[in-house]
């Protein structure tokens, strides 16, 4: 029972987009960038468990080059990307 209460604890302080992250190999999951909210700075491309964000080729309105999303299916809609842009530029929408 103790063991049982540990795991919870450990799974609950991992917190809900490491958690949806272990899952998400049975959930495929899409992102969306705004691109005129980019301003590049890349934070999203580092944090990308599956290293699937990188900076584009091409520059928004605002003179940036603004990142895109390789979709190859490998995103597991953690949302780290979401939630650690500063700018509020990427939406997560995961499947069921
Ligand atoms: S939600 Fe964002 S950080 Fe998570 S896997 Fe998908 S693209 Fe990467
Ligand atoms: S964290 Fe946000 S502003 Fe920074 S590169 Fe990624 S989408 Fe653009």
């Amino acid at each position: 029972m103790v063991i049982v209460i540990w795991l919870l604890v450990i799974i609950w302080n991992l917190g809900f987009g490491y958690w949806i992250f272990i899952c998400g190999e049975v959930m495929p999951s899409k992102i969306e960038i705004d691109k005129e909210r980019c301003k590049g700075c890349a934070l999203c491309t580092i944090s990308c468990p599956k290293g699937s964000i990188r900076i584009g080729e091409e520059i928004n309105r605002q003179g940036y080059f603004f990142v895109v999303w390789d979709n190859n299916g490998s995103c597991t809609g953690c949302a780290i990307c979401a939630e650690i842009c500063p700018d509020v530029a990427i939406q997560v929408w995961r499947d069921k």
